[in-house]
């Protein structure tokens, strides 16, 4: 993370989770407020930028979602070099995503920098009658893990803003 000016930080954060768990939905719920029950599985542009402004900083985002690699269950190491921050997501109507949420965990801590604050995120909330993941679940295996947790929707926004907010404020404070 690279300070820019007085009080703005630059970010790098990334996404990661298998196909269809909803990243580049949460992504632009959060830069453009919308949402698609169409989105595109692979989309063109993977990279967004997005400014934060709390009190303590500005923070800048720079957000990596991937555009369709993640069907091979491995990503570039380049991927996560200088991350501040990652985000793993899981649907909770996919117990397959949530196994796999947990190998995503073990390869960035794997990889990445000791300091890389990490989010599981339970995505699709809203589907609470397709639920096969419970949240006990996810929140235990986060606070095993040294994560932090929250469920969210990228349809209805639940803890979409939260979620990012959150994540800048934990980089203005270690800042
Ligand atoms: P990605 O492959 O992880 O980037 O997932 P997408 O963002 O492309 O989403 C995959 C599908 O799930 C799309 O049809 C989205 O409309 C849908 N989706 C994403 N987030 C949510 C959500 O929170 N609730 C519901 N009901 N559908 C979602
Ligand atoms: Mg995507």
């Amino acid at each position: 993370m690279a300070r820019t000016g007085n009080k703005t930080l630059q970010a790098k954060l990334v996404l990661l989770g298998d196909m269809g768990t909803g990243k580049t939905s949460l992504v632009l719920r959060f830069v453009k407020g919308q949402f698609s029950e169409y989105q595109e599985s692979t989309i063109g542009a993977a990279f967004f930028t997005q400014v934060l402004s709390l009190t303590e900083a500005t923070v800048k985002f720079d957000i990596w979602d991937t555009a369709g690699q993640e069907r091979y269950h491995s990503l570039a190491p380049m991927y996560y070099r200088g991350a501040a921050a990652a985000i793993v997501v899981y649907d909770i109507t996919s117990m397959d995503s949530f196994v796999r949420a947990k190998k995503w965990v073990r390869e960035v801590q794997r990889q990445a920098n000791p300091s890389l604050i990490m989010f599981l995120v339970a995505n699709k909330a809203d589907l609470e009658d397709q639920r096969r993941v419970g949240n006990e679940e996810g929140e235990e295996y986060a606070k095993e893990n040294g994560l932090s947790f929250l469920e969210t929707s990228a349809k209805t926004a639940q803890n979409v803003n939260e979620l990012f907010y959150e994540i800048a404020q934990r980089l203005a404070k270690a800042k």
